[in-house]
């Protein structure tokens, strides 16, 4: 295939890049500073040698345009604060209190705003965006006073500039700074952080000035919080903001950025402000992005940058897909550039590194590295005739055949039984309030009984154990009777303090997420496939890969054993197929539904296989099922059908008198109570100690009809709840959800507790039941 059309001027740019070093050299020095083991200038030093050989991998990849600013030592919107000045009141002595040698914010004051000190609380950390990674969320109110401090983006600029390298500043933008900023501590809940846009413009107005001076001739400005669904006002505000910039006499040019979907009602707005560039994502559900450029007419005169490639996942790019996208867009912008379609940094670095995958499907992955060459490769192709990638194609072609050829992707028996699925499958044999009451005769329950969500404190003796199981220094018997030794001590501490349904305490689990994927046919792991989550905090997320199965019994073993100790309840642990997608790499070939109803099925028969190993209770977490949420509400509804209807496939197998329950650990769901009611689970636990019983009335104000278990122990404080305390809860949760329906438990698992925090707060939480229990 040759494309006659071709755009001699294409070129290859990408809007960030993993930072953390192919060793997480970063993330070993920065935590070094913190330990006092690395000096400043030797953190400085592996920050600066880390960007060099980016860019210099970069460009000798032949990536046209670099990135700069895309650096951080703990996060970009931290950053973004620190440029714009918005120093919140607490941090401003530990800011002021250093300076660093570019002239910006100190090394320790910036590190306080992100890890708090003893006596001063970090900024609130969130999700950017539907990602995994979080970000310091900034804090302004009416006082706020920006001042511009360019010093960092300027610094790097000019390093990137003196190694020789075509480079592009990176800043989030005013629009999306705002939006995902809130009022800072003592502002007025309801005050609107983009009431202060004419205050904060004039401070991206000077940083593009110093950009400009600095040598830069692009200047790139990111804006995702408008590929959500926005109100005119806000729409307006993107308006005010780019014909403001566009206008200024001093500037480089500007390129204004959006991902993770499509722009929507904002394509028009950005298309008509008087800035030179726009990038949009083409990939997935933001590929409408495509027809809606069309209907405003394209982008004459513009700057099109076309973000083809997915930055968020780890398959390699259907290239000719890719290129017959990019023949479309030349005849839709004057010139049109070829990038991911967001930062590289959702992604890890190198998938050659993974020299354990079957090269079979190693050759189907494209991590940052690989990626970075099929944008390079794109370019090449739109500038010079695909004559001049043939072989890069013929390569490409052969890998994508081979995955959707593979006995892995595609698993007959899997596809069968996923296609067999009947409406009656996903439903309960008996409404709740029968099951309600077989469930109550069988397992004799007191009033507001207690349970704990799941995992006990991980001690340093089992991590211990893990790694010398790994490194062979012990065998697998051994490692079993450690976790067996694990389980008893943790069976027998609830039995003393007297709580009613009993775990065992998940000590051979690493993650919640990895241990199932670790046992199901279809997805794989990876060595070094690490990505960002926070600051210095990387995970290393199961790739899912293939048709889902369980070739056995995953978690079984443990509560049967837990059961066979103890006359109480023990309560089976499972994560639920929303999860297990939300915290994986997903496979792109096939719907997320579809993905989702195949681990709900293997998770079905582990279901079945606890209940006839004789658990009475079975609890199926889905923390995740909010955050997968869809960024625009027009997707919400399919999305939360196909995941209620994936939790209950995986639940609903079993007889009335096995109790279900499930646990989400975030206190605002106000978008998902109908979605959790659909979930039909017998009982819930939701986190609830900090915002007072929140959602017990939350629950009740939607007429919740099952049981929940409103957190009473903040499990994320050192603090110990004293018994008093807890019964205040408990009584808040009673003035919502009646004492038959109520259970008591803690905000979420255990696993980051100490074990003398952890003994002390579930006495108090069992002794403030019975107080409250004997008043009723
Ligand atoms: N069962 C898990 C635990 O207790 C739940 C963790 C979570 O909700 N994130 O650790
Ligand atoms: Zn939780």
């Amino acid at each position: 295939m040759t494309t006659a059309l071709t755009a001699a001027t294409a070129r290859a740019t990408v809007y960030g890049y993993p930072r953390q070093g192919p060793r997480r050299e970063l993330k070993k020095a920065i935590e070094g500073y913190w330990q006092g083991r690395v000096s400043a200038d030797e953190l400085r030093a592996v920050a600066a040698d880390l960007r060099r050989a980016t860019w210099r991998h970069l460009a000798d990849a032949g990536v046209h345009e670099v990135p700069t600013g895309d650096f951080s030592y703990y996060d970009h919107v931290l950053d973004t604060s620190v440029m714009v000045g918005a120093i919140p009141a607490r941090h401003r002595a530990a800011v002021e209190a250093g300076t660093s040698p570019s002239g910006g914010c100190s090394l320790d004051g910036y590190f306080a705003m992100a890890r708090g000190t003893q006596d001063v609380a970090p900024l609130e950390m969130t999700k950017w965006f539907d990602t995994n990674y979080h970000y310091l969320v900034p804090e302004l109110g009416p006082g706020t006073v920006f001042r511009a401090d360019s010093a960092q983006q300027v610094a790097e600029l000019k390093e990137a500039l003196a190694l020789g390298h075509t480079a592009r500043p990176v800043l989030v933008g005013p629009v999306t700074y705002l939006l995902l900023a809130k009022p800072a501590p003592g502002v007025a809940a309801d005050f609107q952080p983009l009431t202060l846009l004419d205050r904060l413009l004039p401070v991206y107005a000077e940083v593009l000035a110093d950009l400009r001076a600095a040598g830069a001739e692009w200047v790139q400005l990111d804006e995702p919080a408008l590929v959500q669904d926005r109100s005119p006002a806000e729409l307006n505000a993107a308006a005010r903001s780019y014909r403001a910039l566009g206008t200024l006499a001093d500037r480089p040019k500007i390129l204004v950025a959006s991902y993770f979907d499509r722009l929507g009602e904002a394509l028009p707005v950005l298309a008509k402000a008087p800035v030179e560039g726009l990038g949009l994502d083409f990939t997935g559900p933001a590929a409408a992005n495509l027809d809606d450029l069309a209907a405003v007419g394209g982008l004459p005169g513009k700057r099109l940058v076309a973000g083809v490639v997915d930055g968020r996942n780890v398959w390699i790019d259907d290239l000719e897909k890719s290129l017959a996208t990019l023949g479309t867009l030349l005849g839709l912008a004057d010139r049109v550039d070829v990038a991911a379609s967001c930062s590289l940094a959702h992604v890890p670095l190198d998938a050659a590194a993974e020299r354990d995958l079957d090269p079979q499907v190693a050759r189907w992955l494209a991590f940052a590295r690989q990626k970075a060459g099929e944008i390079v490769t794109l370019a090449r192709g739109l500038a010079q005739g695909t004559d001049t990638i043939a072989a890069e194609l013929a390569a490409n072609r052969a890998a994508l055949a081979s995955r959707a050829g593979s006995a892995l992707t595609r698993d007959p028996a899997v596809r069968a039984r996923a296609a067999a699925v009947a409406d009656t499958d996903g439903r309960r044999s008996q409404p709740y309030p029968r099951r309600a009451a077989v469930q109550r005769a069988h397992l004799g329950l007191p009033l507001l009984p207690t349970t704990t969500i799941g995992s006990f404190p991980q001690t340093t003796a089992l991590r211990t154990a893990r790694a010398d199981l790994r490194a062979g220094r012990i065998d697998t018997a051994a490692y079993e009777k450690r976790v067996e030794a694990e389980i008893r001590e943790v069976v027998s501490f609830q039995e003393e303090a007297g709580i009613d349904v009993l775990v065992h305490g998940e000590p051979e689990r690493n993650d919640m997420v990895q241990y199932f994927a670790e046992q199901l046919t279809g997805y794989l792991a990876t060595r070094h496939g690490w990505v960002r989550s926070y600051g210095t905090r990387y995970v290393r997320p199961p790739i899912l890969a293939g048709d889902v199965s369980r070739p056995g019994p995953m978690t079984v073993r443990w509560t049967a054993y837990a059961q066979s100790l103890t006359p109480r309840p023990v309560k089976g642990m499972l994560t639920g197929p929303v999860t297990m997608l939300a915290w994986s790499f997903v496979r792109d070939d096939q719907p997320l539904a579809e993905t989702a109803r195949q681990v709900a099925l293997a998770l079905r028969d582990e279901v079945g296989d606890l209940e006839a190993a004789g658990t009475p209770v079975i609890q199926v977490d889905e923390p995740a099922l909010r955050e997968t949420l869809p960024l625009r509400a027009a997707g919400r509804g399919a999305y939360l059908a196909w995941a209620t209807e994936a939790f209950r496939l995986a639940t609903s197998g079993v007889r009335p008198d096995t109790q279900i329950h499930t646990h989400m650990c975030y206190a605002e769901f106000g978008d998902v109570v109908q979605a959790i009611d659909d979930l039909d689970a017998d009982v819930i636990s939701l986190e609830a100690a900090r915002s007072h019983m929140q959602v017990a009335r939350e629950l009740a104000a939607h007429g919740y009809p099952r049981a929940a278990g409103p957190g009473v122990y903040d499990i994320h404080s050192p603090r110990v709840p004293g018994t008093g305390e807890v019964a205040a809860l408990l009584r808040e949760g009673l003035e919502a959800i009646p004492a038959e329906r109520l259970w008591v438990n803690p905000d979420c698992g255990l696993k980051t507790r100490t074990w003398p925090e952890v003994r002390a707060a579930l006495g108090n939480l069992v002794a403030a039941a019975r107080e409250v229990r004997s008043s009723l």
